[in-house]
């Protein structure tokens, strides 16, 4: 999970790495208040989740709240590389007189983690990698050594700083490695690190991403998902345990297993061609123990997407034979009642089968329809999508 700059930051106080004052607004009002809350100089940073928002007009420095407000006026809304600015972080001015970079990442090749460093901090690292490598230092960190102060002042002997600051960034990557550590992190990134006028060493733009495998044990990370941009459906999705992707078709599709289920995503846009070119409208995957529950919450995610006008259930019974799952189906449909008023094109295979579909069969619900095998389902959902559509 990729954080936004305003909660980097405030993960950075927690560790103790030196930040500047930041407030986020939702508002121009809101962002005038921050601004005089701050007192001097501000700067105005519109909060999405994708780099170069400086040169993109994202980032702006204000002398007076009054500017704040304006510049706020002036950035909240705008698109960012398709990324819509919902909020601004009013952060406190900084009188910077050198910029630097550094991060710390999960080195997948090398089962390792990099630490990266430059004196010359604030421009894209990746167009620094390219034109100046020697420009970058790249240190290894060994995962159970971490960065102690010792490789620290390895890293910025590496990057060429001189005596004096270099004193100064030492502590600074020790907590930013604590940051790492300590909250789960794949990715530390500071650009820039700077050194104000007076000397002092701040970080001032943080990007971080934290590890969703180690979920169970940061309670603190779920407040940090952004609610606001995930999709509905998604969400609800994930509630249940479902693997479920949003895609653009009429087509509902539910499969247990991935492969079975991929497969017949192709089969019903082949099958669509000749029904008006409908396409499957999502990928959910309900996985091994088809239950009633996850059969309905399945169904309920799908039926809810306003551009479903057909589903199709394509199910090989293994572990869970097949009568078990038209148990399932026939559960859903009396859960989900009247909510249901869609077709639903049924394809039963594999352990149990025969049960499966007499059970089916029995239930004779109205928008319920059998086939015998994928292509045919296939070719009856597309049917059934294109008539409705
Ligand atoms: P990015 O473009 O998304 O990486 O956003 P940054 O937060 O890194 O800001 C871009 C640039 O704006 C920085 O490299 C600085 O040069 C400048 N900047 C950011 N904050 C301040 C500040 O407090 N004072 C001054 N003078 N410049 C700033
Ligand atoms: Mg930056």
């Amino acid at each position: 999970m990729d954080l936004f700059e305003y909660q980097a930051r405030d993960l950075f106080e927690k560790h103790g790495v030196p930040v500047l004052q930041g407030i986020v607004a939702t508002t121009p009002e809101e962002a005038k208040a921050a601004a005089e809350k701050i007192g001097g100089v501000t700067v105005v940073k519109a909060q999405v989740k994708v780099g170069g928002r400086g040169k993109a007009g994202g980032v702006k420095v204000a002398k007076t709240a009054d500017e704040a407000y304006e510049y706020a006026q002036q950035i909240l809304g705008m698109d960012i590389k398709g990324h819509t600015v919902h909020r601004v972080m009013i952060a406190q001015g900084a009188d910077i007189a050198e910029e630097y970079y550094f991060s710390i990442l999960l080195d997948r090749a090398n089962r390792s983690y990099l630490a990266m460093c430059s004196v010359e901090g604030g421009v894209e690292i990746e167009q620094l990698a390219v034109e100046r490598p020697e420009a970058l230092a790249r240190v290894e960190v060994v995962p159970t050594e971490g960065i102690t102060e010792a490789k620290a002042r390895e890293i910025v002997a590496q990057a060429k700083f001189d005596e004096e600051t270099a004193a100064k960034v030492v502590p600074v990557l020790v907590k930013l490695w604590d940051v790492f550590k300590k909250e789960d992190a794949t990715l530390v990134e500071v650009n820039p690190l700077v050194k104000t006028g007076d000397g002092q060493v701040i970080a001032l733009d943080g990007k971080v991403t934290l590890d969703e495998n180690a979920e169970f044990r940061q309670a603190d990370h779920a407040e940090l998902v952004d609610k606001s941009s995930a999709d509905p459906l998604e969400e609800k999705a994930k509630e249940h345990d479902l693997n479920y992707v949003k895609l653009d078709g009429e087509v509902g599709i539910i499969g247990n297993g991935a492969g079975l289920v991929m497969s017949t995503l192709d089969v019903v846009a082949y099958a669509g061609e000749k029904h008006g070119d409908v396409k499957p409208a999502n990928f959910l995957d309900i996985g091994g123990g088809a239950s009633a529950e996850v059969m309905a919450a399945g169904l309920d995610v799908i039926l809810n997407d306003p551009q479903v006008k057909s589903v199709f259930v394509n199910v090989f019974g293994g572990i869970t034979a097949c009568d078990a799952v038209a148990n399932g189906i026939v559960k859903a449909l009396e859960i989900l009642g009247d909510e249901e008023d869609k077709p639903l094109v049924v394809r039963l295979d594999g352990n149990n089968v025969e049960e499966g579909r007499r059970i089916l069969a029995a239930a004779n619900h109205p928008l319920v329809t059998l086939a015998e095998t994928m292509d045919e389902g296939a070719d009856k959902a597309a049917e059934l999508a294109h008539a409705a559509n």
